[in-house]
């Protein structure tokens, strides 16, 4: 299994967007693996996925399929990262937190509650002789610097890099998670002072010390809610909104290309992977890379209105696809028109029929 896993979402549609276009969508579910996108010139483009979660699928459906083998693994001592992308008001926050961090609502809870819950859970499950502790470190990154959201005072983390821990930010807060309740109070507090413009990043780390063998063990689960992935009009924007979201591309690019790299180069290829282009990338380059899983869940909506955005996005995760098919296990058609894709759909249903 590839360490990088790429799935997209969607989320249902908005009462606007219902107010505005019906309940017109502009996606067709092919199967469970990979769906159909008409721009608004109307031409189909399909695309596979590990997973794609249309507008009814769960929260836990989501955390089961992407994020708990990396919950599991992080106990492992693997690190890992789990990455929310798409436009402004695509369902990331929502993936990742759920409507607020503290709902009570067992059904919604999104990825961080639940990664919570399932690291409590694999160390209440494990031998006795282990000493666990898990910590947490929160920060943002706006306009290319780290801010501690523990401490709003430390605007200026610096990422460096230790011999013994791997990839640190220098001095910033660690809170200790000694229980779930605990730990959901206190990000609670800092969660509203994140900024929609930047990428918020939650680090958990969890050490193992085993007594009877005197040594510790750690790993890392990184969960990034990054910032809009959506173009700004070239026209309108100006100023601080223009350079905000010049920043912000640079760095999904940067990321972009450092998943490109991971998935697609050749071992030999694995020292160029571009992690020093953005401090996005700088952050999470010994999560995202050699031993290390990746699971990336792109947000969209389905509503005909933000077609172009979702193609976008379904362009930017999709990208690991090219590679896989140059392996030829891919079973992913892009770029097909959108009769033709019909024309094998409903070929494929009248095969069913005659079943
Ligand atoms: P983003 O973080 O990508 O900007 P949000 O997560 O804030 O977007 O989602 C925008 C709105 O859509 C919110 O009101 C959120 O509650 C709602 N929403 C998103 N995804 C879902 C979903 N899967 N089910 C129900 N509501 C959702
Ligand atoms: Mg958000």
């Amino acid at each position: 299994m590839s360490n990088v896993t790429v799935c997209v979402r969607f989320r249902p549609l908005s009462s606007k967007e219902k107010k505005d276009l019906g309940d017109n969508i502009c996606i067709q579910s092919m199967d469970s693996e990979t769906v159909i996108i008409k721009d608004e010139k109307e031409e189909g483009f399909a695309f596979s996925f590990d997973k794609v979660f249309y507008e009814e699928s769960k929260q836990a459906d989501v955390y089961e399929f992407l994020v708990l083998p990396i919950v599991r693994d992080t106990v492992n001592s693997i690190n890992g990262t789990i990455i929310t992308y798409g436009q402004t008001g695509a369902g990331k926050t929502y993936s990742m937190e759920g409507p607020n961090i503290l709902e009570s609502d067992e059904k919604k809870k999104g990825i961080l509650p639940r990664v919570v819950d399932g690291l409590f859970a694999c160390i209440k499950t494990s031998a006795d002789s282990t000493k666990y502790t898990v910590k947490l470190s929160m920060v943002e990154i706006y306009m290319e610097k780290v801010r501690d959201l523990f401490d709003l005072s430390k605007d200026n983390i610096q990422i460096k890099e230790s011999k013994t821990q791997g990839i640190v930010l220098s001095g910033a807060t660690e809170i200790s998670l000694s229980d779930t309740a605990e730990a959901l109070q206190s990000l609670s507090t800092e969660m509203n002072m994140a900024s929609s413009r930047s990428h918020c990043v939650y680090m958990f780390t969890l050490n193992q010390e085993s007594i009877s063998e005197k040594r510790v063990k750690s790993g890392k689960l990184i969960l990034v809610d990054l910032a809009g992935s959506e173009k700004v009009e070239k026209t309108g924007a100006e100023g601080r909104v223009l350079e905000e979201a010049k920043t912000i591309n640079k760095s999904l690019s940067a990321l972009g290309n450092v998943i490109n790299a991971l998935t697609c180069g050749s071992p030999a290829k694995a020292n160029h992977i571009p992690y020093r282009d953005s401090k996005l990338t700088r952050m999470l380059q010994d999560a995202l890379g050699g031993n290390s899983r990746t699971a990336l869940l792109c947000c969209c909506s389905p509503s005909p209105s933000n077609a172009s955005e979702s193609l976008s996005t379904l362009r930017f995760g999709a990208s690991e696809e090219k590679c896989s098919k140059k392996n030829g296990d891919a079973s992913g058609t892009r770029d097909e028109s959108f009769e033709k894709i019909l024309e094998k759909m409903s070929e494929r249903l009248n095969d069913e029929d005659i079943k």
